[in-house]
């Protein structure tokens, strides 16, 4: 996997890259059904109503007809991403997957593209609202039919991602630029319909998890139903087996959702240290852990950050290598990276407490319009682990604006400020006795970007 901005590339060359075509998973999954009994009927739109069966499974998508005819019941809130996406494909296999800025005269476009068959690889082109009005995509996307691709979109694209292409062209296949819908629901089940995979819930396509949800639902609900000695109780095993692991990855979804959209800010940074700004963007993967998987890279990274030759860079504990370095920013200079506790009270320095969920929605846009143009601003808040992070998110939305910006964090979350320092989010930290509350890094699921 890669990341290139400009000529410069960052890549990771462990692991493989699996990748399997929609079409293809449709027909492998199609022929177990089959060959277990199942009569596949295609074509045809069926509701709750039409159909007669002691348990309805509705797999129906994000836009589920039969979450919305039972909303009172399944209770869900929908909410739409910022950005806009455009999702397409083309005729060869890239050599890898990649991650790539465009920027053209009217904004920044980013492509995640990735093979998944010997001549073919998706391109998923994403980009703010602002660029795609100015590339005139509102009112392409308003001119184009409901199964018709967005030509002109595909050839502006086409033509922006040429060096990535090779010369291949985009192809559509009912094209459109779209915006993210994130689903969650309060229930998943309301009598003898139940909801499964992207009717119950959505992960943001950037950590690439929707299907592998949809299909360990279906897992857990074959062994709720065969465990089971009532519908009930199998419907709220299901759930309750179900709901702690789809929630987590949901919360990496949301943080990672937004790093893409804020990206933009970030594409002057040296390009290994973007790649460990992404490796540890949603909290899932620890600085320390992405060192040892990806060894050179994370080096280079550290090494730009540190202002060293990568030789210089430990092959262990970096994290606290990390804290140890100094800061040179704006005429400021500090001995390390851990803030002394007189700084708060300074002059200058303006003591923020952050409590909004997100760093970029409405409610963090007015706490930053309302700091002071101080040249220091000291964060601090909750001590939860989730607090922390969005802390940090905060933090380096205050640098991009040229602040100077100190973190407050409990020790337990000292692997997160190492990697919010490396990642740009904040300058400086300050360390304070105390737990963490929830969310502690889970290597478990780590595996997973
Ligand atoms: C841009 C993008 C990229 C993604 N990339 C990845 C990825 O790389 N890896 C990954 O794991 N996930 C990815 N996902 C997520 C993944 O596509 C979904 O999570 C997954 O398809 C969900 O499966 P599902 O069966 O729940 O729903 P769907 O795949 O949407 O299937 C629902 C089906 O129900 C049918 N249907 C709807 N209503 C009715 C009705 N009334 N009667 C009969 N049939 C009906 C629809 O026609 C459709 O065939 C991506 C999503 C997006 C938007």
């Amino acid at each position: 996997m890669s990341m290139q901005v400009g000529d410069a590339v960052s890549r990771l060359s462990h692991g493989e890259l699996l990748a399997i075509a929609r079409t293809k998973l449709l027909e492998v999954l199609q022929h177990h059904a089959v060959a277990a009994g199942v009569r596949l009927e295609f074509g045809q739109r069926r509701g709750v109503g039409d159909v007669d069966a002691d348990l309805i499974i509705a797999a129906d998508g994000v836009g589920s007809v039969t979450r919305t005819e039972l909303a009172d019941q399944f209770r869900p809130q929908i909410t739409t991403g910022k950005g806009l996406y455009l999702w397409c494909g083309t005729d060869f296999a890239l050599p890898s997957a990649i991650f790539t800025p465009v920027t053209t005269e009217h904004g920044t476009f980013v492509a995640h593209a990735y093979p998944y068959a010997p001549d073919r690889s998706t391109f998923l082109i994403e980009t703010d609202e602002t660029t795609w009005r100015n590339a005139g995509f509102d009112v392409t996307t308003e001119n184009v039919g409901p199964l018709d691709s967005d030509t002109q979109s595909l050839k502006y694209l086409q033509d922006a991602f040429a060096a990535t292409l090779g010369g291949h062209p985009l192809i559509g296949n009912r094209t459109r630029w779209l915006k993210f819908r994130t689903v969650t629901c309060e229930r998943w089940h309301a009598g003898n319909v139940v909801l499964l995979g992207d009717a119950a819930h959505t992960a943001h396509y950037s950590i690439g998890s929707g299907t592998k949800l949809a299909m360990e639902d279906a897992i857990a609900l074959d062994r709720g139903v065969r465990e089971a000695s009532s519908l009930e109780e199998a419907l709220t095993a299901y759930e309750t087996a179900r709901r702690p692991g789809v929630e987590y990855l949901q919360s990496i979804a949301a943080r990672s959702e937004l790093w893409w959209e804020s990206f933009p800010g970030r594409i002057d940074m040296p390009v290994d240290q973007l790649m460990v700004a992404y490796m540890t963007r949603a909290g899932k993967v620890s600085l320390e852990r992405f060192a040892q998987s990806a060894p050179d890279v994370a080096r280079r990274g550290l090494a730009d950050y540190g202002d060293v030759r990568p030789d210089e860079v430990p092959d262990s504990e970096v994290g606290e290598w990390v804290l140890r370095r100094p800061l040179r920013r704006n005429g400021f200079t500090a001995p390390t990276r851990v803030a002394d506790g007189s700084l708060r009270s300074d002059a200058g320095t303006a003591v923020v407490e952050v409590h909004v969920d997100s760093a970029w929605g409405a409610a963090a846009d007015e706490l930053i319009d309302g700091i002071p143009t101080a040249s220091m601003v000291w964060l601090t808040g909750p001590p939860q682990r989730d607090a922390v992070l969005t802390r940090l998110d905060v933090g380096e939305r205050l640098r991009q604006a040229g602040h100077i910006v100190v973190v407050e964090a409990p020790d337990a979350c000292q692997s997160d400020l190492s990697a919010g320092l490396v990642s740009l989010r904040t300058d400086l930290v300050h360390i304070v006795d105390g737990a963490v509350i929830g969310g502690a890094l889970d290597d478990v699921h780590a595996a997973t970007v």
